[in-house]
Protein backbone atom coordinates (compact mmCIF):
# COMPACT_ATOMS: atom_id res chain seq x y z
CA UNK A 1 0.00 0.00 0.00
CA UNK A 2 1.21 3.29 -0.85
CA UNK A 3 1.43 6.01 1.84
CA UNK A 4 -1.11 9.09 0.96
CA UNK A 5 1.82 12.23 0.27
CA UNK A 6 1.53 15.02 2.47
CA UNK A 7 -0.47 18.22 1.49
CA UNK A 8 2.54 19.79 2.09
CA UNK A 9 5.97 19.06 2.59
CA UNK A 10 8.94 21.17 3.53
CA UNK A 11 12.69 19.79 3.86
CA UNK A 12 15.62 21.83 4.72
CA UNK A 13 14.52 24.74 3.40
CA UNK A 14 16.88 28.22 3.71
CA UNK A 15 16.02 31.58 2.59
CA UNK A 16 18.77 33.60 2.62
CA UNK A 17 18.49 37.37 1.41
CA UNK A 18 21.57 38.93 1.19
CA UNK A 19 24.93 37.81 2.97
CA UNK A 20 23.58 36.72 5.72
CA UNK A 21 19.97 38.45 6.25
CA UNK A 22 18.41 34.46 6.76
CA UNK A 23 14.51 34.77 6.74
CA UNK A 24 14.28 30.79 7.00
CA UNK A 25 16.65 28.44 8.19
CA UNK A 26 16.61 24.69 8.06
CA UNK A 27 12.74 24.69 8.47
CA UNK A 28 11.17 21.12 7.83
CA UNK A 29 7.35 20.84 7.98
CA UNK A 30 4.59 17.83 6.96
CA UNK A 31 0.86 19.32 6.94
CA UNK A 32 -1.02 16.56 6.82
CA UNK A 33 -3.43 16.06 4.26
CA UNK A 34 -7.58 17.70 5.08
CA UNK A 35 -5.99 19.34 7.90
CA UNK A 36 -6.40 22.69 9.23
CA UNK A 37 -2.62 23.54 9.98
CA UNK A 38 -2.12 27.58 11.58
CA UNK A 39 1.61 29.22 10.88
CA UNK A 40 2.19 31.48 13.92
CA UNK A 41 5.20 33.56 14.58
CA UNK A 42 5.93 37.63 15.17
CA UNK A 43 6.68 40.12 12.75
CA UNK A 44 9.25 38.76 10.42
CA UNK A 45 9.72 35.49 11.48
CA UNK A 46 9.42 34.35 8.12
CA UNK A 47 5.49 33.11 7.44
CA UNK A 48 5.04 35.25 4.46
CA UNK A 49 8.38 34.10 3.07
CA UNK A 50 7.50 30.59 3.52
CA UNK A 51 4.22 31.27 1.81
CA UNK A 52 5.54 32.65 -0.94
CA UNK A 53 8.23 30.12 -1.52
CA UNK A 54 5.51 27.64 -1.66
CA UNK A 55 3.28 29.66 -4.43
CA UNK A 56 6.17 30.38 -6.41
CA UNK A 57 6.59 33.94 -5.97
CA UNK A 58 9.88 33.60 -3.90
CA UNK A 59 12.75 31.63 -4.60
CA UNK A 60 14.15 29.36 -2.07
CA UNK A 61 17.93 29.10 -1.68
CA UNK A 62 18.16 26.09 -0.39
CA UNK A 63 15.77 22.43 0.63
CA UNK A 64 12.71 21.02 -1.17
CA UNK A 65 9.04 21.53 -1.09
CA UNK A 66 6.43 19.79 -2.31
CA UNK A 67 2.48 19.99 -2.59
CA UNK A 68 0.83 16.43 -2.44
CA UNK A 69 3.78 14.66 -3.86
CA UNK A 70 4.33 17.22 -6.78
CA UNK A 71 7.86 18.87 -6.42
CA UNK A 72 7.80 22.49 -6.98
CA UNK A 73 11.07 22.50 -8.92
CA UNK A 74 10.00 19.57 -10.87
CA UNK A 75 6.56 20.69 -11.84
CA UNK A 76 6.08 23.91 -11.05
CA UNK A 77 2.69 24.48 -13.05
CA UNK A 78 1.44 21.16 -11.18
CA UNK A 79 2.32 21.68 -7.71
CA UNK A 80 0.72 25.77 -8.18
CA UNK A 81 -2.26 24.15 -9.67
CA UNK A 82 -2.93 22.00 -6.62
CA UNK A 83 -3.18 25.17 -4.36
CA UNK A 84 -5.23 28.68 -3.71
CA UNK A 85 -3.66 31.41 -1.87
CA UNK A 86 -4.90 34.13 -0.63
CA UNK A 87 -2.51 37.04 -0.96
CA UNK A 88 -2.00 39.66 1.96
CA UNK A 89 -2.18 42.50 -0.41
CA UNK A 90 -5.22 43.38 -1.93
CA UNK A 91 -4.02 43.54 -5.94
CA UNK A 92 -7.36 43.13 -8.26
CA UNK A 93 -7.68 43.77 -11.70
CA UNK A 94 -9.71 46.63 -10.79
CA UNK A 95 -11.41 47.25 -14.58
CA UNK A 96 -13.27 43.91 -14.42
CA UNK A 97 -16.42 43.04 -12.70
CA UNK A 98 -16.54 40.88 -9.68
CA UNK A 99 -17.94 38.10 -11.96
CA UNK A 100 -15.53 38.96 -14.71
CA UNK A 101 -12.50 38.61 -12.00
CA UNK A 102 -13.32 35.04 -11.53
CA UNK A 103 -14.04 33.91 -14.67
CA UNK A 104 -10.85 35.73 -15.98
CA UNK A 105 -8.80 33.62 -12.99
CA UNK A 106 -10.70 30.48 -14.14
CA UNK A 107 -8.83 30.65 -17.41
CA UNK A 108 -5.26 31.42 -16.09
CA UNK A 109 -5.90 27.80 -14.44
CA UNK A 110 -7.36 26.68 -17.47
CA UNK A 111 -10.82 25.92 -16.20
CA UNK A 112 -13.40 25.97 -18.66
CA UNK A 113 -17.07 25.62 -18.39
CA UNK A 114 -16.80 27.27 -14.18
CA UNK A 115 -19.98 29.14 -14.36
CA UNK A 116 -21.41 27.11 -11.65
CA UNK A 117 -18.41 27.18 -9.14
CA UNK A 118 -18.09 30.75 -9.78
CA UNK A 119 -22.13 31.36 -8.88
CA UNK A 120 -21.38 29.22 -5.65
CA UNK A 121 -17.86 30.79 -5.21
CA UNK A 122 -20.33 34.51 -5.15
CA UNK A 123 -22.98 33.14 -3.13
CA UNK A 124 -20.85 31.70 -0.45
CA UNK A 125 -18.94 34.68 -0.32
CA UNK A 126 -21.68 36.65 0.58
CA UNK A 127 -21.08 38.64 -2.98
CA UNK A 128 -24.46 38.00 -4.79
CA UNK A 129 -25.21 42.00 -5.09
CA UNK A 130 -21.74 42.77 -5.95
CA UNK A 131 -21.08 40.48 -8.53
CA UNK A 132 -21.69 42.77 -11.89
CA UNK A 133 -20.00 45.79 -9.99
CA UNK A 134 -16.03 46.61 -11.00
CA UNK A 135 -13.98 45.17 -8.46
CA UNK A 136 -12.19 48.70 -7.63
CA UNK A 137 -16.35 49.99 -6.15
CA UNK A 138 -15.71 46.92 -3.59
CA UNK A 139 -14.99 47.84 -0.04
CA UNK A 140 -12.02 46.58 1.76
CA UNK A 141 -13.61 44.10 3.05
CA UNK A 142 -15.20 42.66 0.04
CA UNK A 143 -12.05 42.85 -1.81
CA UNK A 144 -10.76 40.37 0.53
CA UNK A 145 -13.59 37.83 -0.12
CA UNK A 146 -12.73 38.43 -3.92
CA UNK A 147 -9.28 37.46 -3.35
CA UNK A 148 -10.59 34.26 -1.59
CA UNK A 149 -12.89 33.24 -4.28
CA UNK A 150 -9.69 33.83 -6.75
CA UNK A 151 -7.71 31.60 -4.89
CA UNK A 152 -10.52 29.07 -5.10
CA UNK A 153 -12.25 29.17 -8.45
CA UNK A 154 -9.92 25.95 -9.17
CA UNK A 155 -10.67 23.88 -5.96
CA UNK A 156 -7.41 24.06 -4.61
CA UNK A 157 -6.96 20.79 -2.86
CA UNK A 158 -4.63 23.26 -0.50
CA UNK A 159 -5.76 26.54 0.31
CA UNK A 160 -3.37 28.68 1.92
CA UNK A 161 -4.68 31.96 3.68
CA UNK A 162 -1.77 34.57 4.57
CA UNK A 163 -3.53 37.04 7.17
CA UNK A 164 -7.27 36.72 5.41
CA UNK A 165 -9.04 38.64 8.24
CA UNK A 166 -6.33 41.48 8.78
CA UNK A 167 -8.32 44.95 8.98
CA UNK A 168 -11.70 43.29 8.60
CA UNK A 169 -14.91 43.52 10.37
CA UNK A 170 -16.21 41.05 12.83
CA UNK A 171 -18.98 40.27 10.73
CA UNK A 172 -17.01 39.74 7.99
CA UNK A 173 -14.66 37.53 9.82
CA UNK A 174 -17.33 35.21 10.98
CA UNK A 175 -18.78 34.58 7.77
CA UNK A 176 -15.03 33.77 6.39
CA UNK A 177 -14.69 31.45 8.58
CA UNK A 178 -17.83 30.01 8.01
CA UNK A 179 -17.14 29.38 4.52
CA UNK A 180 -13.61 28.59 5.07
CA UNK A 181 -14.94 25.96 7.93
CA UNK A 182 -16.87 24.49 5.22
CA UNK A 183 -14.39 24.09 2.69
CA UNK A 184 -12.39 21.90 5.25
CA UNK A 185 -15.45 19.76 6.22
CA UNK A 186 -15.51 18.80 2.50
CA UNK A 187 -11.70 18.25 2.67
CA UNK A 188 -9.70 20.82 1.77
CA UNK A 189 -6.53 21.24 3.63
CA UNK A 190 -6.11 24.42 5.10
CA UNK A 191 -3.31 26.38 6.24
CA UNK A 192 -3.58 30.15 8.19
CA UNK A 193 -0.92 32.45 9.00
CA UNK A 194 -2.61 35.19 11.47
CA UNK A 195 -2.24 37.48 13.83
CA UNK A 196 -5.02 36.56 15.71
CA UNK A 197 -4.62 33.84 17.56
CA UNK A 198 -7.81 33.54 19.18
CA UNK A 199 -8.88 32.39 15.84
CA UNK A 200 -5.82 30.25 15.57
CA UNK A 201 -6.43 28.33 18.84
CA UNK A 202 -10.27 28.08 17.56
CA UNK A 203 -9.74 26.63 13.82
CA UNK A 204 -6.35 24.52 13.68
CA UNK A 205 -5.51 21.46 14.50
CA UNK A 206 -2.03 22.25 14.42
CA UNK A 207 0.18 24.77 15.07
CA UNK A 208 3.91 25.85 13.96
CA UNK A 209 5.35 29.03 15.46
CA UNK A 210 8.38 30.60 13.77
CA UNK A 211 10.67 32.80 15.35
CA UNK A 212 13.67 34.44 13.29
CA UNK A 213 13.35 31.82 10.63
CA UNK A 214 13.61 28.65 12.55
CA UNK A 215 10.82 26.47 13.69
CA UNK A 216 10.35 26.62 17.57
CA UNK A 217 7.08 24.57 18.27
CA UNK A 218 5.07 22.32 15.49
CA UNK A 219 2.85 20.35 17.59
CA UNK A 220 -1.32 19.53 18.07
CA UNK A 221 -2.76 22.76 19.12
CA UNK A 222 -4.43 20.99 21.87
CA UNK A 223 -0.78 19.43 23.28
CA UNK A 224 1.20 23.01 23.01
CA UNK A 225 -1.93 24.62 24.95
CA UNK A 226 -1.32 21.52 27.86
CA UNK A 227 2.01 21.96 27.52
CA UNK A 228 2.89 25.68 28.22
CA UNK A 229 -0.46 26.69 28.86
CA UNK A 230 -1.05 28.60 32.99
CA UNK A 231 -4.64 27.98 34.03
CA UNK A 232 -6.06 29.91 36.79
CA UNK A 233 -8.45 29.51 38.84
CA UNK A 234 -10.87 31.26 40.95
CA UNK A 235 -12.46 29.63 44.31
CA UNK A 236 -15.59 30.33 46.49
CA UNK A 237 -15.56 29.36 49.94
CA UNK A 238 -18.55 27.78 52.18
CA UNK A 239 -19.48 30.44 53.93
CA UNK A 240 -17.15 31.31 57.44
CA UNK A 241 -14.40 29.31 56.29
CA UNK A 242 -10.72 29.51 56.16
CA UNK A 243 -8.51 28.63 53.28
CA UNK A 244 -5.51 26.26 54.02
CA UNK A 245 -2.78 27.62 52.19
CA UNK A 246 -0.93 26.07 49.79
CA UNK A 247 2.44 27.52 50.09
CA UNK A 248 4.05 26.23 46.46
CA UNK A 249 1.29 27.28 44.17
CA UNK A 250 0.59 30.92 43.46
CA UNK A 251 -2.25 31.70 45.45
CA UNK A 252 -4.08 35.19 46.25
CA UNK A 253 -6.90 35.77 49.03
CA UNK A 254 -8.85 38.20 46.85
CA UNK A 255 -11.64 38.94 49.39
CA UNK A 256 -13.25 37.08 52.16
CA UNK A 257 -14.10 33.68 51.46
CA UNK A 258 -13.22 34.02 47.41
CA UNK A 259 -9.01 32.94 46.39
CA UNK A 260 -7.40 33.20 42.78
CA UNK A 261 -4.45 31.40 41.06
CA UNK A 262 -2.61 30.09 38.60
CA UNK A 263 -0.09 27.43 37.91
CA UNK A 264 1.54 25.58 35.49
CA UNK A 265 0.91 22.26 33.87
CA UNK A 266 4.16 21.11 35.89
CA UNK A 267 2.15 22.37 38.92
CA UNK A 268 -0.82 20.13 38.19
CA UNK A 269 -0.02 17.81 41.18
CA UNK A 270 0.55 20.64 43.32
CA UNK A 271 -3.02 22.22 42.38
CA UNK A 272 -4.92 18.77 43.18
CA UNK A 273 -3.37 18.46 46.40
CA UNK A 274 -4.28 21.92 47.29
CA UNK A 275 -7.76 21.09 45.90
CA UNK A 276 -7.77 17.98 48.15
CA UNK A 277 -6.34 19.98 51.48
CA UNK A 278 -9.66 21.95 50.73
CA UNK A 279 -11.97 19.96 49.43
CA UNK A 280 -14.15 20.67 52.38
CA UNK A 281 -14.80 24.13 52.59
CA UNK A 282 -15.08 24.74 48.53
CA UNK A 283 -18.43 26.03 47.49
CA UNK A 284 -17.75 26.32 44.09
CA UNK A 285 -14.41 26.37 41.51
CA UNK A 286 -13.84 27.72 38.01
CA UNK A 287 -10.73 26.44 36.19
CA UNK A 288 -10.04 28.55 32.99
CA UNK A 289 -8.62 26.79 30.08
CA UNK A 290 -5.21 27.76 28.73
CA UNK A 291 -4.74 30.20 26.06
CA UNK A 292 -2.48 30.24 22.59
CA UNK A 293 -1.62 33.82 23.28
CA UNK A 294 0.14 32.94 26.43
CA UNK A 295 1.72 30.17 24.80
CA UNK A 296 2.93 31.90 22.27
CA UNK A 297 4.33 34.79 24.18
CA UNK A 298 6.23 32.18 26.44
CA UNK A 299 6.98 30.67 23.60
CA UNK A 300 8.18 34.00 21.02
CA UNK A 301 9.44 36.18 24.02
CA UNK A 302 6.56 38.72 22.65
CA UNK A 303 4.63 41.51 23.79
CA UNK A 304 1.44 41.48 22.46
CA UNK A 305 -1.01 44.95 21.74
CA UNK A 306 -4.42 45.31 22.50
CA UNK A 307 -5.79 44.59 18.99
CA UNK A 308 -4.00 40.82 19.72
CA UNK A 309 -1.31 41.54 17.43
CA UNK A 310 1.74 39.89 18.27
CA UNK A 311 4.42 42.92 17.99
CA UNK A 312 8.09 41.71 16.45
CA UNK A 313 11.15 42.52 17.86
CA UNK A 314 12.13 42.83 14.01
CA UNK A 315 9.96 45.38 12.42
P1 LIG B 1 6.62 37.52 8.45
O1 LIG B 1 5.71 37.22 7.31
O2 LIG B 1 6.68 36.44 9.46
O3 LIG B 1 6.34 38.85 9.08
P2 LIG B 1 8.66 37.79 6.41
O4 LIG B 1 8.68 36.50 5.72
O5 LIG B 1 7.93 38.93 5.73
O6 LIG B 1 8.13 37.61 7.90
O7 LIG B 1 10.16 38.28 6.64
C1 LIG B 1 11.15 37.47 7.23
C2 LIG B 1 12.48 38.21 7.25
O8 LIG B 1 12.96 38.36 5.92
C3 LIG B 1 12.40 39.61 7.84
O9 LIG B 1 13.57 39.84 8.58
C4 LIG B 1 12.35 40.49 6.62
O10 LIG B 1 12.88 41.74 6.91
C5 LIG B 1 13.21 39.72 5.63
N1 LIG B 1 12.78 39.98 4.24
C6 LIG B 1 11.58 39.67 3.70
N2 LIG B 1 11.55 40.02 2.39
C7 LIG B 1 12.76 40.56 2.11
C8 LIG B 1 13.36 41.11 0.93
N3 LIG B 1 12.70 41.15 -0.23
N4 LIG B 1 14.63 41.54 1.02
C9 LIG B 1 15.32 41.50 2.17
N5 LIG B 1 14.82 40.97 3.32
C10 LIG B 1 13.57 40.52 3.30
Amino acid sequence: MTEKPAALAIAGLDKAYGQDTYALRDVSLTIEPGSFHAILGPNGAGKSTLINIVAQTVKKSRGRVTVFGVDIDQEPVRAKSLLGVTPQELSLDVFFTVREVLNNHSGYYGVRDNTDWVDALIQRLGLGPHADKPARALSGGMKRRLTIGKALVHKPKLLILDEPTAGVDVELRHSLWNFVRELHAEGTTVILTTHYLEEAEELAEKITILREGVVIADAPTEALLQEFGTRRFDILLQEGKQWNPCPQLEVEVVQEGRVRGRFEAEENRLFFECLSRNADIIADLQVERPRLEEVFLKLTGNTVNSSGASKGEGS
